[in-house]
């Protein structure tokens, strides 16, 4: 095998959750949203793990039925919440035939999933979404009063929660518009109830309206960055500590000495300045290191920091170990991760390319080997 591979320790994340339950507190409950293959972590292995350990969520959380459905398959019990829904009738049928409660956020999909109940002979639960100012996913305030007497026509369908979604809940500066989001779905709630309903569920916030907005928590929190250890999507007045759960890691698969003045990689990007041992590493954009991580990025080997020289290339890098003290032919470099006092978090590495540690995780290909730690 290759010598490229992630490591995720299932104990942190365990560990992020617990945190996460214990800052809202025994009357609000924690959804573990694992979409997105757990931001690249492993959604199965992180359910599977979680479920084990006797810490079953109040909740899993994913965007496609397609991800609840291989969650089903791989044994999880947990309610499943599919926060995008259902794509047509056919899956409308997935979701029951699976046990998934989806979101709905259009007036059709009522049909569609009332004629999936009626084909089962049963009720189903649903969540309706709000749009409150996100203007993504949800129905509109001025379109709830149709949306309820329309549900009317459904008595097999059960609204059993209300959720909406906050756009900037990282942002304190923007709190008028957070509050108004708030205000916004606290009118809609008073409404659906005005008309008789009873939602068991109220939820608003993802991790960072958890962590900074309690007048958000409903009675439900959808909390994924924290899962993962990941808190540059939190406003700066966040009181928690959760801790990375994903390290990635490579070897050295060739050394080189080079004169001073060698291009480096593609584009001759990089040349260098004095006499250098320049190690190549088996890793590249193709497994999800970005390209845009060329001659700025930083590894760690020895416990050192080194640099990207040159291009990110699909399947090769190159780092400059002239300074590293006895750097050898397979040696271990960590590109994100700890190395003694030294840390090259996803966060850093994300901020330095201009982009979220979610996005990172996220798109670490298929093509890294993800290795599963307990302790
Ligand atoms: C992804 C998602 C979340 C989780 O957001 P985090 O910032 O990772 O906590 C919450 N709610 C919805 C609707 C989402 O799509």
């Amino acid at each position: 095998m290759r010598p490229t591979w992630a490591e995720i320790r299932l104990d942190r994340i365990a560990n992020n959750y617990k945190a996460t339950k214990q800052l809202v507190g025994d009357s609000i409950q924690v959804m573990a949203v694992i979409k997105a293959n757990g931001y690249g972590h492993g959604a199965r292995e992180i359910a599977t793990y979680l479920e084990q350990q006797n810490l079953a969520p109040d909740w899993f959380g994913v965007a496609l039925a397609e991800e609840g459905i291989q969650l089903r398959e791989a044994g999880a019990k947990s309610p499943i919440l599919c926060l995008g829904g259902f794509w047509q009738e056919d899956q409308a049928l997935e979701c029951i035939k699976y046990n998934l409660v989806p979101t709905i956020y259009r007036f059709d999909m009522l049909e569609s999933l009332s004629k999936a109940a009626k084909a089962n002979n049963c009720q189903w639960k649903f969540h309706l979404k709000i749009d409150t100012g996100m203007s993504r996913l949800g129905i509109l305030p001025s379109e709830l009063s149709d949306f309820l007497n329309h549900l009317k026509n459904y008595p097999e369908l059960i609204l059993d929660g209300v959720m909406t979604h906050l756009a900037s809940a990282d942002e304190l500066e923007k709190s008028d518009f957070t509050q108004k989001q708030i205000k916004t779905y606290k009118d809609c709630l008073n409404q659906i109830r005005e008309f008789g309903l009873k939602p068991s569920f109220q939820h608003i916030s993802n991790s960072a309206g958890t962590c900074s907005w309690p007048q958000a928590h409903g009675n439900l929190v959808r909390a994924g960055g924290l899962l993962y250890g990941f808190t540059d999507t939190l406003a700066p007045n966040f009181a928690i500590t959760v801790a990375p759960a994903l390290s990635l890691h490579t070897r050295i698969i060739l050394l080189k000495r080079v004169p001073s003045g060698t291009s480096l990689g593609y584009c001759n990007s990089f040349f260098t300045k004095r006499e250098s041992l320049i190690a190549t590493l088996p890793i590249g954009y193709d497994d999800g290191l970005r390209r845009n991580y060329s001659n700025i990025g930083k590894v760690l080997i020895r416990g050192q920091i080194a640099p990207i020289v040159g291009r990110v290339s699909m399947d090769l890098t190159l780092i400059d170990v002239t300074d590293v003290e006895g750097a050898k032919l397979g040696d271990e470099v960590i590109l994100i991760g700890e190395d003694g006092d030294n840390s090259m978090s996803a966060e850093k590495m994300a901020a330095m390319t201009g982009t979220i540690s979610y996005e990172l995780t996220c798109g670490l290909s298929g093509r890294v080997p993800r290795i599963y730690l307990t302790e």
